[in-house]
């Protein structure tokens, strides 16, 4: 291995950066403190070519390669014991043209890099609810976020991509080059090369009005009823999920309060500011508002009012399906596992999918379920490894009793776990076969496995 990385030093601009430095810890490190892997060397790629040469020492020599965007993959995606990881955290630089409306994205930027460089301009990519979210992965998950219903997941946003292969050529994918490649990354994960550079449409997003309104737990009933009814109609430039929230000591939250069990709706509603206060009154009168902070704000600081609750370096553990229907008998289920929410990083988010992101057909992306209406996510997050086994326990059980009410559908990709991964077809639903099939065409020795696997057709 030495050899191997001796000569990709020699080649790479970027740093390669393994045991014997310093900063090895921290350069291995990833968003999931329960994967501490070991790789040979973490290659900190600053262009194309630098990724074109750990792609071609990872494929020659046979080697384990992990693929890093942001490197918030709960399943650990992002690093890989005794292999190379391309980590393209310094290729975050977005460039945005605002008379096309259209931003280029490096493959390692984060939401926050996006939204930094997209908010003067008065625009925006859609994205995720955590600032520091890699745009890779989520991208090229879906992208479910607060403007999903407006203007559609990220993928429906992608215009072009950047790739470079297994076999050590870039290539652009978009509808006019290379669209089955196109098509699949789109959905379909880290599966087909390594993304370079994204090329996305943007809105009109500026400060919007949204933040969290708290209700009591015991109002949870009637809130979970009241916003399944509300979003399946609301206008589209709402966004609003659905969580469980332990109250964080934060001015808006009264001090004899902090530490309590809430209900939650975020909101986002990106219409005309006047329209504000008519459209998030059904919610409010969902139940009594205990507390607040929903005001007028520039999207990206909704886009990180969270970030401090969810910091890189926790335990995660998480699950998650599609649903069509939010019946009766689910939000009680929902009710007696929230009421156990065991740490103030731990929820269930219930993310809305319909809108603009239904209107994009099953086989237009890789990205299956677009009858779904809802993406809910049991999220398990605490800081300590001693915690582990309740903790999972807390989102085994709380799963094993929702996901009879799911319909049998798959879930999200990127709000699944390592232990998962039976569950990849299911996710894809009749997509699966055609991703198989460019799986083979553009990685059939399946060099970029460490991921939700899609194993080429030949290799099944
Ligand atoms: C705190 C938190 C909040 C989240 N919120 C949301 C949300 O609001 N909406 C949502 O949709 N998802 C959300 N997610 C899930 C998120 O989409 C996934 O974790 C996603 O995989 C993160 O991408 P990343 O680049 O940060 O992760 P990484 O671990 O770097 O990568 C994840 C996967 O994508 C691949 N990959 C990453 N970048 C590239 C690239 N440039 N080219 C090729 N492959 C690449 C990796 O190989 C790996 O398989 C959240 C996750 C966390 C931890």
């Amino acid at each position: 291995m030495s050899n191997i990385i001796d000569a990709l030093t020699d080649k790479v601009r970027g740093r390669v950066i393994t045991a014997s430095d310093q900063d090895y810890d921290d350069a291995r490190a990833v968003y999931n403190a329960m994967h501490d892997r070991k790789p040979s060397a973490v290659i900190q790629c600053v262009d194309s070519a630098d990724v074109m040469a750990a792609i071609a020492a990872a494929r020659e020599n046979g080697v384990d390669l992990a693929i890093r965007g942001g490197g918030h993959s709960v399943p650990g995606f992002g690093t890989v014991d005794d292999g190379l990881v391309i980590d393209l955290s310094r290729m975050n630089h977005v460039r945005v043209d605002a008379n096309k409306k259209v931003a280029w994205v490096g493959g390692g930027a984060t939401l926050g890099d996006m939204d930094h460089a997209t908010y003067p301009f008065g625009l925006a990519a859609p994205g995720g609810v955590v600032s520091t979210t890699g745009v890779g992965g989520l991208t090229l998950g879906g992208g479910i976020g607060y403007l999903t219903r407006s203007h559609g997941l990220s993928i429906d946003n992608l215009l072009s991509a950047d790739v470079v292969l297994a076999d050590g050529r870039q290539v652009t994918a978009s509808d006019y080059q290379n669209e089955d490649l196109f098509w699949a990354l789109r959905g379909g994960g880290g599966n087909f090369g390594v993304v370079t550079s994204f090329e996305f449409q943007l809105h009109d997003v500026g400060d919007v009005v949204g933040g969290p309104l708290f209700y009591e737990f015991d109002d949870a009933t009637a809130v979970l009823q009241c916003y399944r009814d509300y979003i399946a109609e609301a206008p589209e430039p709402l966004g609003c999920f659905f969580g469980w929230q332990i109250a964080p000591p934060l001015p808006f939250i009264p001090e004899d309060r902090v530490g309590d069990l809430f209900c939650v709706l975020v909101t986002c509603w990106n219409g005309p500011h006047a329209e504000a206060e008519q459209v998030l009154r059904p919610l409010r009168d969902a139940a009594e508002v205990k507390a607040e902070q929903v005001g007028v704000m520039p999207f990206p600081a909704l886009q990180s009012a969270f970030d401090d609750l969810v910091p890189k370096g926790m335990q995660n553990y998480w699950k998650a399906d599609f649903i069509n229907e939010l019946t009766d008998d689910a939000i009680a289920v929902h009710i007696e596992h929230g009421k156990k929410t065991p740490h103030v990083s731990s929820s269930m988010h219930l993310h809305p999918i319909n809108g603009a992101a239904q209107r994009v057909g099953a086989d237009e992306t890789a990205f299956g379920h677009r009858d779904k209406n809802f993406a809910p996510v049991i999220v398990g997050i605490w800081p300590d490894a001693a915690d582990n086994e309740a903790n999972t326990a807390w989102v085994r059980d709380y799963y094993a009793a929702i996901h009879p009410h799911s319909g049998g559908n798959g879930g999200y990709v990127n709000f699944m776990s390592g232990d998962d991964d039976h569950r990849v077809a299911e996710n894809y639903g009749a997509n699966y076969e055609r991703l198989a099939s460019v799986k083979t065409t553009y990685d059939p020795y399946n060099l970029f496995h460490v991921n939700q696997t899609i194993a080429p057709a030949n290799r099944r």
